[in-house]
Order: structure tokens, then sequence, then C-alpha cells
């Protein structure tokens, strides 16, 4: 265990920790992640040191959220490097429950599941059935066991962003969403448990992805309003590393996700492509 913060797994004990902050006054913030933490999540509890007494770092790898075909079973899993980095960056309370304490019956035997329409039917949701459901379930179920709180959340996963916060408002949970900058490795690349999968030189090559984002952000601020030259300028610059597949490449409405025709206001530039055995997103603001 490292120094400063505890480790528990089960509600009953995160329940008792809770009530004894709440009798001394103090402020809690959220940080639910699935582990395999890196800079980025530690950037969520900095942020969540900054403005709470204590701050609760989950680490549960949710199977509601990946498809069968996806990497679950593969998923990097290091709870006590975990809780090491969460100490060091502020955290009080590591909350890392297992699956049965998450799910009594099972993950197959659930049967009260959270489901926002709309814009989960667009980019991840419609490249990962079912992936929002299982999002906004655990956090719900989180969001329950934590009760009044502030929850930070990264822009890294745009979507997963907007779809926590609707949910959040749509079933009026006391919890406060702030969402954080996305953090970079110094060559662009946003920092995700998913890079371990990359080789040297996909992690270079990966980089593609931010660049062609600042690339469509830049030709956005010089003018260009049509977003299908952006787009189109933008893919032509993807396909110059033949070694990332691309899923998708959207400019949207940064609030409902939708594609954007014409560029009068904000924006976000949205990517999904695969490199060697990853599947990575990445987005920015245009
Ligand atoms: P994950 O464990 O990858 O599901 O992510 C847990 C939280 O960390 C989510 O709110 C993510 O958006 C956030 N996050 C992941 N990567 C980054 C990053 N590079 N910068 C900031 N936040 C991140």
């Amino acid at each position: 265990m490292s120094a400063g913060i505890r480790v528990v797994s089960t509600q009953a004990e995160l329940q008792d920790q809770l009530q004894q902050w709440r009798r001394e006054g103090m402020r809690i913030g959220l940080v639910p992640t699935m582990g395999a933490l890196h800079d980025g999540h530690g950037s969520l509890v900095r942020a969540a040191a900054a403005d709470n007494e204590v701050v609760i770092t989950t680490v549960f790898v949710n199977p509601l959220q990946f498809a069968p075909t996806e990497d679950l079973a593969a998923y990097p899993r290091d709870l006590e490097g975990d809780t090491k980095l969460a100490a060091e960056a502020g955290a009080t309370l590591m909350f890392a429950p297992s699956v049965e304490e998450m799910y009594p019956f099972g993950p197959a035997e659930v049967w009260t599941n959270v489901s926002v329409r709309t814009i989960t039917s667009l980019w991840e949701g419609a490249h990962r059935p079912g992936h929002f459901d299982g999002v906004s379930t655990v956090v719900a179920k989180l969001f329950a066991m934590a009760g009044h709180c502030s929850a930070y959340f990264g822009e890294k996963d745009f979507q997963q962003l907007a779809v926590v916060r609707r949910m959040a408002a749509d079933l009026s949970f006391p919890v406060r969403i702030v969402g954080c900058p996305t953090l970079r490795e110094p060559h662009g690349l946003a920092m995700s448990s998913r890079n371990r999968y990359l080789t040297q030189d996909e992690r270079s090559r990966a980089r593609v992805l931010h660049d062609t984002l600042c690339f469509g952000r830049d030709l956005i601020a010089s003018g260009e309003t049509a977003a299908d030259r952006v787009l189109a300028a933008m893919s032509e610059r993807l396909a110059e590393e033949p070694l990332v597949r691309l899923d998708y490449l959207a400019l949207v409405d940064p609030a409902s996700l939708v594609p954007v025709a014409t560029i009068t206001g904000a924006v976000r530039l949205l990517v999904a492509a695969r490199v060697g055995n990853a599947r990575l997103i990445d987005n920015i603001g245009a």
C-alpha cells in the first residue's frame, strides 16, 4: 500500500469512509478509471485534488463495456502501480471492486441498465455496439455509491464525457461533471492505456492522428468553412501513414456530436483508427 492512500474493494467500506468524510464536511472528488493508470489519469486526480479535500480513484475493468471481440481479458491490470500513481497525484482512497462486488448476479445477469439515447448512436457508439450502455451503467452505479461529489472525466473520450454529462442530468445525480484536457506524449500522441499495445514503431507512427487533428484545426483557423474540404484534406494527410487504418474522421457540433456541414462556430474534430493491435481515439476543439 502506498503512503497516504487507503485501498478498499467493497461498497460497504466505501460507504463507511464516505459517511465519515461527510460528517467532517469534506468535499469529495471522484475519478473513475479502468486502471493501467498513466499521467493522463494522474492529471484528473490532480484536478480533483485541487478542488476537493478528498479524492476517490476507482479502478474497475468493466466487462459490460467490452464487446466479446474486444480486449477485456488482455486489458492491462496493475493495481499496485495504479495505487502508487493515484497516491502521488493526490488521491485519498482507491476503490477497486471485484466484478462480483459490482455485479452480484454476474455481468451477464444485469437486468437494469442505463442507456443514453441519440448521441450514443454515433461514432464510438456505432463502432462499438453496447459500449456506451456499459459505460453509463457502471458510471451510474459509481455515482449512486458516491453521492454528492464532483466527478472528473477526460476530454480524451469526448463522446463519453458528453454521454456522462447527459446521463447525470437526465437521472438527477447530485454530481458535478468536470471535463479535463487531454494529456499527450511529447510528440502529441494522446496518452492511453491502450498505447501499451503499440510497438515503438507504431507508437511513433500513431502521432499522425494528433498531427492530422492539428492540421484540420489550423485549416479552420485560417478561414476554411466547408467541412467536406477540411475532412478531405485531413484524410489525405492520414493516408500518408498506411499503418493507420481509419475507423472514422468527423467534424461535429461539440454538444450534439452531429456532423456539421458549414463551420460557423466552435466544432470538434474526432478521429478513431486502428494501429497494430490497438484501437485509438483522439479529438481536438476547433
Ligand atoms: P480509462 O481508464 O482509459 O477508461 O479512462 C479513465 C478516465 O481517464 C476517462 O475519463 C478518460 O477520459 C481519462 N483519460 C484517459 N486518457 C486521458 C488522457 N490522455 N488525458 C486526460 N484524461 C484521460
